[in-house]
């Protein structure tokens, strides 16, 4: 027998937390952003899993690309646009839809126009202060789009700080709306937590991320409040079972030690697997569906768990590090991160199995 870790994935699980944003945004088209390998999922499982997707957003040309190849004929979106000059013609030919963000997108549209228009998103910054065009300048980088004829349709964009969080999205809405007045242009400026939390925001097309995969972009409302289905599951089982005395510790650098006379389950996930190293003693794990925690630091290839809540566990006991009954967003809490940082960091030596 191999190793017993693998990442489950339910294929089924994208549609229905797709479903949950499409009834959340219906006017709106959906994009189902891909990048970072589908946080984690596997891009082309998530593209084979979603022929009813509006659209994908990514921020890799050939990730892009491939996805065409594969036969995707709808709206494909480069969220970071292109890099330099020569990727232009491949836009062009795969029919890949491009932010423009900065002044220097702008002079290579100018200077090296693709040979056929390309579907721009124009990006506005609108106060998260990465990408895009100051709202003073927003109009005449539209202006030199529109005059530089390399522009086959162009979508006015921004990308929200704070949507998911009690700021809400009220100034960036404010300067976005200021930045753009007079312009009859569709939009695309909701995220996840816009999606589900500020209908105001949704507008022609609406960019799907994490929500998409089943966790929460909130801190404070559940994946499960929100009806969104989990779409990775971690398993493994315990590989060894130690009784250990009062006073003994366990793990490097003797972070736990065990109050009374104790069994510690040793579970076959470490760093190099994708579970946070950060997850301090007390992170919640499931061993044969009972919650426990973790007592120990999180090791390369293993972690250890107080099993006194589940005295008949034993070696091949089925673990679960997170999703199915185990939110991911409450082991990232634990260890002072976000579902996104976890799911995205899922190791590549990890196998995926996929379940309908
Ligand atoms: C990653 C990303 C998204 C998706 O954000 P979620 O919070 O995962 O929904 C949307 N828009 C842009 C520009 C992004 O980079």
């Amino acid at each position: 027998m191999s190793r017993p870790i693998h990442a489950e994935i339910p294929l089924a699980a994208f549609g229905h937390n797709y479903a949950v944003a499409k009834r959340a945004a219906p006017g709106s088209r959906v994009l189902a952003v891909v990048k970072a390998n589908a946080y984690g999922h596997g891009v082309a499982r998530v593209a084979r899993a979603l022929p009813q997707a509006d659209g994908f957003a990514t921020l890799e040309l050939d990730g892009a690309v491939r996805l065409r190849e594969q036969g995707f004929a709808r709206e494909i979106l480069l969220l970071e646009g292109f890099f330099e000059a020569a990727e232009l013609p491949i836009l062009a030919h795969n029919r890949i839809a491009t932010s423009v963000h900065c002044e220097e997108q702008l002079r290579m549209l100018e200077a090296s126009p693709p040979p056929a228009p390309v579907d721009c998103y124009l990006k506005i910054n609108t106060g998260m202060n990465r990408l895009g065009f100051m709202p003073e300048g927003a109009k005449a980088a539209l202006e030199r789009l529109q005059a530089c004829g390399a522009a086959r349709s162009i979508t006015l964009m921004t990308h929200f700080a704070t949507a998911d969080g009690p700021e809400g999205v009220h100034e960036a809405m404010n300067r976005f709306e200021s930045a753009t007045r007079g312009v009859s242009l569709p939009r695309s400026l909701a995220n996840s937590a816009a999606i589900l939390a500020h209908p105001r925001t949704h507008a022609e097309t609406v960019r799907l991320g994490i929500a998409l995969y089943g966790a929460t972009p909130f801190a404070d409302r559940t994946a499960e409040s929100l009806g969104l289905a989990p779409a990775m599951t971690l398993r493994s089982r315990l590989i060894a079972v130690q009784e250990i005395g009062p006073g003994e510790h366990v793990g490097y650098g003797a972070t736990f030690f065990a109050p009374q006379a104790m069994r510690i389950g040793v579970v076959a996930c470490g760093y190099a697997d994708g579970y946070p190293r950060h997850a301090p003693n007390g992170t919640p794990v499931l061993v044969d569906g009972v919650r426990v925690v973790t007592a120990g630091r999180v090791s390369m290839d293993m972690i250890t768990v107080d099993l006194t809540p589940v005295p008949a566990a034993r070696i091949g006991s089925p673990v679960v590090l997170w999703g199915e009954g185990l939110p991911i967003d409450e082991v990232a809490a634990h260890a002072g991160t976000v579902g996104y940082e976890l799911m995205c960091a899922l190791a590549p030596r990890v196998p995926v199995v996929e379940v309908a």
